[in-house]
């Protein structure tokens, strides 16, 4: 394994941009992969052996969920982000963090803005997710809003300073789109956690901008086996509960007993449904358990 100190030297401060004026970058960095492994082999030391053992040494760890020898690198960053994205960064509790303060400091003079193509329509199936993008037209329309109301805000801001208010006090009206800039520190083993909850589908698309940003810019070529490692085993591996497990040895029967071969249709699925969603005219787990099995070619495709 090549030692970081060159690819830390080429990465600290490069500013790579996330939305329209967000950046993450690199501060410092403790260790690379050989610093797991050393933490993994804690007796032996570095050097003696293949980059084969290593990389398999790793790949045991992370699919084994050993995850001290990941807290032994360290990252930080220096992010600039808006105040939702941050709200949702922020609940990361394992990181340190010191942020830009806008009592000391006047505010950043910077807010996100949403261009007209880009405004998303609410899902009609996750409470939580964006559906469709809405027609261009409305998007002018709400981006034109969306500016005048920025507009107001920040001139309300600067009045309210200009009037001898305190910065602390002046400041509680600025809206979330108002950009503020973080040091955020992270052992790897939590930032790997970090990046499979907001590099996923389900996680805000403005956070997964930053997530994915630090993951494929900063992580991967700082821990490229780690980072391979994480991607086979975690971001694009699939978990099957115990019920899920019983569908798909069910399913494989009623394929054996028919004398057909998968991918299945729906009407299959359902006759081996676990029997506790029988009853249930909406149930989330099924649905899961269906997107699944049509991952895995088991299932017909636009069944739910
Ligand atoms: C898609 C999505 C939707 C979300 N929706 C909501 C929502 O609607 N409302 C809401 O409030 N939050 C929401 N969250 C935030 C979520 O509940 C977590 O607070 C956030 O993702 C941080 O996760 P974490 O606690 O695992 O991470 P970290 O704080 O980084 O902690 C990492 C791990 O350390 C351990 N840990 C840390 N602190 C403690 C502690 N005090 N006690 C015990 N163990 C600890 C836990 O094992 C934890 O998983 C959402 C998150 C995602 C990704």
């Amino acid at each position: 394994m090549t030692n970081n100190s060159d690819r830390i030297d080429d990465l600290r401060w490069q500013k790579f941009h996330v939305l329209d004026d967000g950046f993450v970058c690199l501060v410092d960095c403790m260790g690379d992969d050989s610093s797991v492994v050393q933490a993994a082999r804690v007796s032996y030391g570095a050097g003696t052996k293949k980059v084969s053992d290593d990389r398999t040494l790793i790949r045991y760890l992370l699919r084994h969920r050993h995850t001290t020898p990941f807290e032994m690198a360290e990252i930080k960053l220096l992010i600039r982000v808006p105040m939702d994205c941050w709200r949702q960064w922020i609940r990361h509790r394992t990181a340190n963090v010191n942020e830009y303060s806008t009592r000391y400091s006047v505010a950043i003079d910077s807010a996100q803005t949403t261009p007209p193509n880009e405004w998303r329509s609410q899902s009609a199936v996750n409470r939580q997710g964006s559906g469709e993008m809405l027609a261009t037209e409305e998007g002018e329309k709400l981006t034109a809003a969306e500016e005048r109301f920025q507009q107001a805000a920040a001139e309300l801001y600067v009045e309210r300073l200009d009037a001898g208010v305190a910065r602390e006090q002046a400041r509680k009206d600025l809206p979330l789109c108002t950009y503020t800039e973080a040091y955020w520190k992270i052992d790897l083993h939590n930032l790997l956690h970090f990046l499979s909850l907001r590099m996923d589908e389900h996680a805000q698309w403005e956070i997964r901008q930053y997530a994915t940003t630090i993951g494929e810019k900063i992580v991967q070529p700082l821990f490229p086996i780690v980072w391979e490692a994480f991607n086979d085993y975690r971001r694009e591996a699939m978990f099957l509960s115990r019920l899920d497990v019983g569908v798909i040895e069910r399913l494989t029967a009623h394929g054996r007993d028919t004398g057909t071969a998968p991918p299945y249709d729906d009407a299959a699925f359902l006759t081996v449904q676990d029997p506790v969603w029988a009853d249930l005219q909406r149930c989330r787990e099924r649905d899961e358990c269906r997107s699944k099995l049509v991952r895995m070619g088991l299932l017909a495709e636009g069944l739910d």
